[in-house]
Formats: C-alpha cells, structure tokens, sequence
C-alpha cells in the first residue's frame, strides 16, 4: 500500500508536521518475556495536546527543541527520537531511494507534551519525523512506515495513526476501537520525572506472577457509546501502584482531582502524569481550575480525544 503523501519527486522545502500526545485510557500489564518486554493491553486515546516539529532541508543535522517544555533534557544527538526516526527511515529506503535529502535535515521540535510524563512526547516527535522525512522523500508506503515506527519505540506506531486504538503485544499490534464523541480530559503533570523502564521493574517486584493483560469489554462499550461515567467505571491502569511507590503525590494528586469531581483519575501511561476524566468541555474547565492550585501539581493541562494521528500541516 502506498501513503497519500506520495508525489513525483523529492522536495527540499521545509515540512511542519503535528503529532498527537496520548493518554492510556486503559492499561494492562501482564508477564515479562525473555527479552524484558512487558506483554501490554492497553487502550491507547490520541490527544489534540501535542507536538509540532519542522523539518529544514540543507541543514547541519542539528536539533532544535523549543516550545513549553522546550528547556526539559531531551538530548540533540543522534539518540533523539526524532533523529533516531529519520535514521531508521534512511535505512529502510537507502538501498534503492535517494535519501539525501534526508542526511543534512534540521530538526525544530515545538515541545507542547510534557518530557518522560507518560504521554508519549518523544514518540509522537518520533511519529511526526517519520511522516515528515516521508514527504520529502516523496511518500513511503504505509507498511515501511508502521514498521520503522515499532522499530523507534513501542508507542511510535500508534502515534503515527492517531485515534482510539487497543495495542497488544508492546503496544505496536494496533487495533482501532470505534468511539463516539469527544472525551475531555485534565491532563495533570508533575514537575518530577518517572523513567519508564524504573516504573515497569517495579512492577515487577510488586507482581512477581501477574495475570495476563486485558482490557475490560466494559472499556470498550463505554467507549463505543460515548459514556463517560461507564467508562469511569471499568478503566484502569495496572501500573499506578509501581508509580506510586516512587511519587507518593501522585496518590494525592489522583484524590484531589476525585474530591475535585473528576470522574475518573488515570495515570498516563507509567506517569507522573494524571489525566483526570471529565463529563463535558464545562467540566473540565472547572476541573482544571481546582487541579491548577493543587499541590504537586505542575500544570493542569486541558485536552480532548481522539485526535487525528501524525500528519503535515505546511509544506511548499
Ligand atoms: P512513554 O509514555 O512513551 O513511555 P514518556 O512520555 O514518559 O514516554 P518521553 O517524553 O517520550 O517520555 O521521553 C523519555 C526519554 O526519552 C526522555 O527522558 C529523553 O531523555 C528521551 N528522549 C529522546 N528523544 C526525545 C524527544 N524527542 N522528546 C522527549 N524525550 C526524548
């Protein structure tokens, strides 16, 4: 299959390109395999809380980071996740592509997703270098894509289709889930940071014979009706007990946001960011007022889902 973003040529324009950030609306851990690889079910949501990056041809190779979290520790090497991405895609295509229009690329990344927050910043930069180096190279078809993506990072692949989708496996064996309407959400961050891989080992510790992962059927008929309150209901994320063992405030935090009115608190992927369910756009405007003046609160971030997945929002 072929990307829509194919044309006839390469171009060495510059391209912008938005990716969403996520939340897990439901996120099941089971067992970990030889290789250290949780096996994950999880309900992943794409949020209009996301980011922006622009791809400058005839560059130097640098990386510009910039934006609300543009001064957090995101390297500007060859180990950024949106280099990494432009890396992997010249080496799928190289043998019989011209890529050089990729080698000398900077990248500008308008960082809007808090960093290591559990909303999948670096992936969706990830996801939007993917799409982005894809157009200047004159499209890439779609399976090259989605594998270059799992190849980056788990998350990547959903990132890069966006909406409402179950992940099996790590993440990246992606099914769509039919919702209807918007969900509004008050994603809460924290000012301290939660290494994924910490999160997961503790976890570990905790459970040292987990069940397997599901995803309640009660998930995704919420989901298929719009029903936040049912949803409510039947989301969880097997992760929280792990995250709470490093950050005791996000217990606190996930209370106040309950005391708050929230319908549901939810950490975000392995944290620290809470992402607070709320019934309406009203709703969240008052949940997020209340969470902003919370301790242990960093910002209170207002966001809807699903949101369309990586895409180009300007090139000439
Ligand atoms: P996930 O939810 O997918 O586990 P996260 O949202 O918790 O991820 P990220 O913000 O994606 O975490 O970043 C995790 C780490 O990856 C950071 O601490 C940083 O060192 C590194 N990193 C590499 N490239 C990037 C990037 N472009 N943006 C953010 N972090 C990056």
């Amino acid at each position: 299959m072929t990307s829509p973003l194919r044309t006839d040529s390469t171009t060495r324009a510059p391209v912008k390109v938005q990716a969403p950030g996520k939340i897990n609306i439901h996120l099941g851990v089971g067992g970990a395999n030889d290789e250290g690889y949780h096996e994950l079910a999880t309900v992943f949501q794409a949020l209009n809380l996301g980011e922006t990056l622009t791809l400058v041809p005839g560059g130097t190779g640098s990386i510009i980071v910039q934006g609300r979290y543009g001064d957090s520790a995101v390297p500007a090497d060859a180990t950024n996740l949106a280099r990494r991405a432009v890396d992997v895609l010249i080496a799928a295509l190289e043998v019989d592509r011209d890529v050089d229009v990729l080698r000398d690329i900077d990248i500008v990344i308008d960082k809007q997703v808090p960093v290591a927050g559990g909303m999948g910043g670096g992936s969706a930069d990830a996801a939007a270098a993917l799409v982005g180096a894809a157009h200047l190279v004159g499209g890439v078809a779609e399976d090259v894509l989605h594998d270059c993506a799992v190849a980056v990072g788990a998350d990547v692949a959903f990132l890069l289709h966006g909406g409402t989708a179950i992940g099996r496996g790590r993440g990246e064996k992606l099914s769509p889930v039919l919702t209807r309407g918007t969900f509004h959400w008050v994603m809460a961050t924290s000012a301290r940071q939660l290494p994924t891989r910490d999160v997961y080992a503790r976890f570990d510790e905790l459970h040292p014979a987990p069940g397997p992962a599901e995803v309640p059927d009660q998930v995704l008929k919420a989901l298929a009706a719009g029903d936040p309150d049912t949803l409510a209901e039947s989301a969880s994320n097997y992760l929280t007990e792990a995250a709470v063992s490093f950050l005791p405030e996000i217990a606190e935090v996930m209370e106040a946001g309950r005391a708050a009115g929230a319908l549901l608190p939810l950490l975000s992927g392995s944290g620290p960011t809470i992402g607070f369910l709320a019934r309406d756009a009203h709703h969240a405007l008052d949940l997020a007022v209340l969470l902003q003046a919370t301790r242990g609160v960093n910002e209170a971030l207002r966001a809807t889902g699903p949101a369309p997945g990586a895409h180009v929002v300007d090139s000439r």
